[in-house]
């Protein structure tokens, strides 16, 4: 008999409601807190940026069982994405387990000395403590902002400007008539840099560090996810974990692997234009796939060539009245400074102690299947990491945490067993991939198919592939076909 347990999941996003979806159906008392007014995370509409759109097209942002509705475009507004959590919510009657305006502000160990967490609330002016047996921890990797300033901030908003960051631009009125500076490579500077410049900025300067590879929706006409999201792409690059005779493959396709990536970027140049703007990256593609890589912003180089968005490499030195001094000496007059310089990855909540085995001097994390620790108990991560269909990625590790909760895998992985495949992730990470320690080293792309593999192996599937090994190395991760795969892991209920 498996224990009924009590179980919070922290965060109501995405990752939150995969949770507390997984640990409800197996028969375990879920506690959700979010601690804004409503759920959606990332998607919550007093937090999104104006014309903010997935990257992943529709079918790639998707629970296995409630696909987006067919009226949504392939990559749907930030608000469609809300509404659509909400449905997802609502058909799995999840509100009723969720707290919101409730923030966890600590976590320790259970004082009573039985397994498991005590978490410090607080609701308003109300703070209490709850003994949890297992806490899920779903607050993603966009809660805290990372906030900069640079030297003269301060009299350049007492002259009248305006810093926010990226997150805290919500309405294009903020920026009619003014000279906007946007800092940041992300996908969010372009998109905020394109908005601003559609809507009445009078100037747009956009400041990157360096210039990264960027896919558009389509390439060469083709929809990126035939092209760029298959399983006979993803064996191109070098992940973790390769046997003698898989490396020994590895180097007989080399040279075609190579032609296939130089293609690809000969393709991207053309297509974008990038020579003309100065901004073709130095990095081989095949070396830079990670979560970094955005999607290009629809009209970010219609603007850059109708001269109403400016690209700038360098970065901010300093304020200086109303202008801002780059690095490299560049002058930019400007009203408005937005920062997309993202967010702080982290657990606050987390004890000093639990954080130290949490996260390597280096910033990397040490969880095994981007879910666990070895050495934090009682607890896991769902949606820890960053990928290309991070709905997917949520549900499939809910689906197999809950199941290390119960000690119900296939292979429960014993913690020495942990602990090596944590040092071979990292060893990985710092000698072969560099690009994978993006984001302390939690970002599943762009090996998506081979994280779900290991998840469907531990969970017992019997089915963890389609039939048609031609339609498996050829098409994108479905949702339908690991819904599939999910129902075919060994069921069971607690209590
Ligand atoms: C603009 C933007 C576009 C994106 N587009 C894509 C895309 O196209 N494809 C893709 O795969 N991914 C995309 N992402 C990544 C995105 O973060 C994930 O897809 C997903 O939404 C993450 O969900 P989450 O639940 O893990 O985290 P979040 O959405 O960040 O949710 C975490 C929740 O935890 C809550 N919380 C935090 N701390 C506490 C606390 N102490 N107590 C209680 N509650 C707390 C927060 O309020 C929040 O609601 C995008 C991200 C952004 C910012």
């Amino acid at each position: 008999m498996i224990k009924r347990k009590r179980v919070a999941v922290i965060g109501g996003g995405v990752s939150g409601l995969a949770a507390a979806k997984a640990f409800d159906e197996r028969g375990h008392r879920v506690l959700g807190f979010e601690r804004s007014h409503d759920f959606g995370g990332v998607w919550e509409l007093s937090r999104s940026y104006p014309d903010v759109q997935t990257q992943s097209p529709k079918d790639l942002y998707c629970y296995t069982d409630h696909p987006m509705p067919e009226d949504y475009p392939e990559w749907p507004k930030g608000p469609q994405v809300h509404a659509y959590l909400h449905s997802y919510a609502q058909k799995h009657d999840l509100a009723r387990l969720f707290r919101l305006n409730t923030c966890v502000k600590s976590m320790g160990r259970r004082a009573d000395g039985q397994p498991g967490w005590t978490l410090v609330l607080e609701a308003g002016s109300h703070i209490w403590e709850e003994d949890f047996d297992f806490v899920s921890v779903c607050t993603g990797q966009f809660s805290d902002k990372n906030i900069i300033t640079h030297p003269g901030q301060d009299a350049f908003v007492a002259a009248g400007g305006d810093v926010m960051h990226s997150s805290e631009y919500t309405d294009p009125a903020m920026i009619k008539d003014k000279r906007v500076v946007v800092l940041g490579g992300s996908k969010s500077a372009t998109d905020i840099a394109v908005n601003a410049a559609n809507n009445g900025a009078r100037s747009v300067h956009w400041v990157y560090l360096e210039p990264v590879w960027r896919v558009p929706y389509f390439v060469g006409g083709i929809n990126f996810k035939r092209l760029l999201y298959m399983r006979a792409q993803e064996q191109q690059f070098n992940a973790w974990g390769k046997t003698g005779l898989q490396r020994a493959v590895a180097m007989l396709f080399k040279p075609l692997v190579w032609a296939n990536f130089r293609g690809l970027e000969t393709l991207l140049k053309t297509q974008l234009g990038l020579k003309k703007y100065g901004i073709v990256p130095k990095t081989p593609i095949e070396k830079e796939v990670s979560c970094s890589v955005p999607i290009v912003t629809p009209g970010l180089f219609e603007a850059l060539k109708a001269g109403t968005i400016m690209n700038v490499q360098g970065t901010y030195d300093r304020y200086d009245g109303k202008t801002i001094v780059l690095t490299n000496g560049d002058k930019i007059e400007a009203d408005t400074s937005i920062l997309a310089v993202g967010w702080k990855l982290g657990v606050p909540y987390l004890p000093q102690s639990a954080q130290e085995k949490l996260i390597e001097d280096d910033g990397q994390y040490r969880v095994y299947r981007l879910a666990v620790n070895p050495d934090l108990p009682d607890m896991g991560f769902v949606g820890f990491n960053s990928s290309f269909c991070t709905v997917l990625s949520a549900e499939m590790i809910a689906n197999w945490l809950v199941r290390y909760a119960d000690g119900q895998l296939q292979h429960q992985p014993t913690a020495d067993e942990m602990t090596q495949s944590i040092e071979m992730m990292l060893n990985w990470r710092r000698n072969e991939r560099p690009a994978a320690q993006i984001y302390g080293g939690l970002c599943s792309a762009p090996f998506h198919f081979k994280h779900f593999d290991e998840l469907l192996a531990d969970m017992g599937a019997r089915k963890r592939k389609r039939s048609n090994p031609l339609a498996e190395q050829f098409s994108y991760p479905n949702h339908r076909a690991y819904g599939e795969f999910l129902a075919s892991c060994p069921q069971y209920q607690a209590g």
